[in-house]
């Protein structure tokens, strides 16, 4: 009998972009205080878990069929909920942001197309660049971790992209692009501009969104999740908001039934919660608030966040600092410029535990 494991990776006939390629993600340790990803940390709650349960029944009863393909009744409920004067024909949904901006790259990017990002930032968007054979390429963010319109517009120049994706709150940076600037990049080119707002319900104004500028700019989408604000990221349902004509687009590129029927139903709850979900997002953004100042009371440098999560150093070492955490029960990220480590907005004990872990590590910092 043959070993399962005859052939290796390095024997099979890989496209020449993936060999030697790892499967990317964070760490998934099992240690008592993951603050590590930007999950939310609160689970849902009672009501939400048996308003989910009674829904999944519900959808269990006729799994035997294929989803609903258009997610109308989800749709209808994402557009109610992002306001702006939103339909559900302006909203496409998928597993996740990162299966959004997938599908947006399969429709708008491909081969012989460029992606323009800014660095630092979200370290899966090479990823989906290289998946969808776009081209990926980058211009760094300004001292202050941002971007003016002149520099977005200068580099656009420079490097003629077919699509831009500017990050506001930006990860792992927490600094956002105000929507003035987003709208005068809008104006000064004809690319696709996706704006990833995964983070947008954590700032100081919400209701500043890019959404707002959609009924100027057909070439604008829009990124959300409900990975973050709403506690679903093990339930993976990101959206984008643009032109229907867009959504189009999307839709041409998605696969079939791409959306199970459990995704539709749990999301459906989430959102039907949305007053008690935006409640734990208040707090999450007073902790946030709260551990910046506490950072930096402790002589630590901290980059201003508008999100659930903070950068702070610098560290020598930054890997000693966070080994030295993890040996004390605390999983935080080594992501970002080089000395910073990111640690995001949990409970009231995992921030505290964090605290503590950094405390006794601090006075022998690298
Ligand atoms: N965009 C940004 C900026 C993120 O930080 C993340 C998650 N870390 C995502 C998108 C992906 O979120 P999801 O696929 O869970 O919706």
């Amino acid at each position: 009998k043959p070993e399962p494991n005859f052939i290796q990776l390095a024997d099979l006939p890989l496209r020449p972009e993936l060999v030697g390629a790892e499967p990317y993600g964070a760490p998934q340790l099992d240690v008592p205080v993951c603050l590590n990803v930007n999950e939310n940390p609160y689970p849902p709650s009672e009501a939400v878990r048996k308003g989910m349960a009674r829904a999944v029944a519900k959808a269990a009863k006729s799994l035997n069929r294929y989803p609903d393909r258009e997610a109308t009744s989800l749709r209808e409920d994402l557009a109610r909920y992002i306001g702006f004067g939103v339909s559900s024909s302006q909203i496409w949904p998928a597993n996740g942001s990162n299966e959004v901006m997938t599908h947006i790259l399969q429709a708008f990017g491909g081969p012989g197309r460029t992606l323009l990002t800014f660095t630092p930032t979200y370290s899966m968007y090479p990823e989906y660049a290289r998946n969808t054979h776009t081209n990926y390429v980058t211009r760094p963010r300004n001292a202050s971790w941002g971007l003016t319109t002149e520099e977005i517009l200068s580099a656009i120049e420079e490097v003629k992209p077919d699509v831009v994706l500017l990050t506001t709150p930006n990860n792992p940076t927490g600094t956002t692009i105000p929507v003035v600037v987003i709208d005068e990049v809008c104006a000064g080119t004809d690319a696709i501009v996706v704006v990833d707002e995964a983070y947008q319900e954590f700032t100081d104004a919400p209701e500043d969104s890019s959404i707002a500028l959609l009924p100027k700019y057909g070439r604008l989408i829009v990124v959300r999740t409900l990975s973050k604000a709403f506690a679903l990221a093990g339930g993976r349902l990101g959206y984008a908001v643009a032109a229907p004509a867009v959504v189009d687009a999307l839709r041409t590129v998605r696969l079939p039934y791409h959306l199970s029927d459990v995704s539709q139903a749990v999301a459906r709850v989430a959102l039907a919660h949305a007053p008690e979900m935006l409640a734990r997002v208040d707090e999450l953004r007073d902790t946030r608030a709260n551990l910046e100042d506490w950072l930096q009371l402790h002589g630590l440098d901290v980059i201003s966040s508008q999100s659930n999560f903070v950068l702070f150093g610098r560290f020598a070492d930054r890997h000693a600092v966070f080994q030295a955490l993890l040996d004390r029960g605390v999983l935080i990220r080594e992501v970002g410029p080089s000395g910073y480590l990111r640690v995001c907005a949990g409970t009231p004990r995992q921030t505290d535990a964090f605290r503590t872990a950094l405390l006794d590590v601090l006075p022998t910092a690298p």
